[in-house]
């Protein structure tokens, strides 16, 4: 029997519109570059507009499009602004990446009011109001697809990190709900629960050897740390026309830690 090259599945973003939080470094910087890298343009949600024009310029250097964006994930009249101006600039809004997020650590005896609520309001608020700024433009356009970074630690508990826990735990449910009142629209929303990854934001606590060991020890399958590169893939499989049956789920990117 002969397969039409129509009937593969397809992997490529070309000229679809992308939005990621987050993007100045760590996940977000090479979420950003792999999704550019398989076809997409895509805007730029940075807590501080001055930063990442390196990344900008390695964006266009793909021959994509870019563009920096006022972003502060804990300021939601900041969300709504930016999406609109992403829609004003590109025309469209296909895929949202929501990675901006924070964990302060702290033992849960000693966590205070203002971190708990910072971490809330970043993890939680922001991925909510980001999600429903982009699923008014998506649902017009009777179209997209919403990426959420959950956590391991919302699979299994991590000592002095409770409120982020709690947070990542939350991104996985809040996906499901999404994705069953969404998919009238033909909207797809998932989401990606990493373990540790090499990034700027798990750099100190990975100098530590001691914790370091311990952390290759329990990513029980393959006894590597993450890279970027390991996420963006995920993320670009997930935005790709071969994912747009999965919805409302939350692929584990962990090496094996809760495998085990
Ligand atoms: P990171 O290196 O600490 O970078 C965090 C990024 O989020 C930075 O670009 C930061 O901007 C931005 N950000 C922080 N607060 C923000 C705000 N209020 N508004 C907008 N942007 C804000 O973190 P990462 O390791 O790349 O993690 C990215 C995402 O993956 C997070 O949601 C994290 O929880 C999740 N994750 C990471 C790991 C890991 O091991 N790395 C594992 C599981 C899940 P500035 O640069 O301007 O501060």
């Amino acid at each position: 029997m002969e397969t039409r090259d129509t009937e593969f599945p397809s992997f490529e973003l070309n000229d679809q519109v992308a939005l990621v939080t987050g993007a100045a470094r760590g996940l977000g910087r090479a979420i950003s570059l792999a999704l550019a890298h398989a076809g997409a343009h895509v805007a730029l949600g940075l807590r501080d507009v001055s930063t990442a024009d390196s990344l900008e310029r390695d964006i266009e250097a793909m021959g994509r499009r870019a563009l920096r964006l006022q972003m502060d994930m804990s300021r939601p009249e900041q969300i709504a602004a930016a999406i609109d101006k992403a829609v004003d600039h590109f025309g469209r809004l296909d895929i949202l990446v929501n990675n901006a997020g924070v964990g302060p650590e702290n033992p849960a005896e000693n966590v205070r009011e203002e971190d708990f609520d910072l971490t809330v309001s970043v993890n939680l608020k922001g991925t909510f109001f980001a999600s429903q700024a982009a699923g008014k433009v998506m649902i017009r356009q009777k179209h997209g697809c919403i990426i959420n970074l959950g956590s391991q630690a919302g699979f299994v508990a991590l000592p002095t990190e409770s409120v982020y826990c709690m947070t990542k735990a939350a991104i996985s449910h809040l996906t499901k709900c999404l994705a069953i009142e969404w998919g009238k629209y033909n909207i797809t929303v998932n989401a990606v629960a990493p373990t540790f990854i090499r990034t700027p934001g798990t750099e100190p606590a990975l100098a530590d050897p001691e914790f370091r060991a311990d952390v290759i020890e329990r990513i029980a399958g393959l006894h590597r740390i993450g890279e970027p590169m390991d996420v963006a893939g995920a993320i670009v499989f997930l935005a790709s026309p071969a994912a747009s049956l999965i919805t409302g789920h939350t692929i584990l990117i962990d090496g094996g830690w809760t495998a085990e």
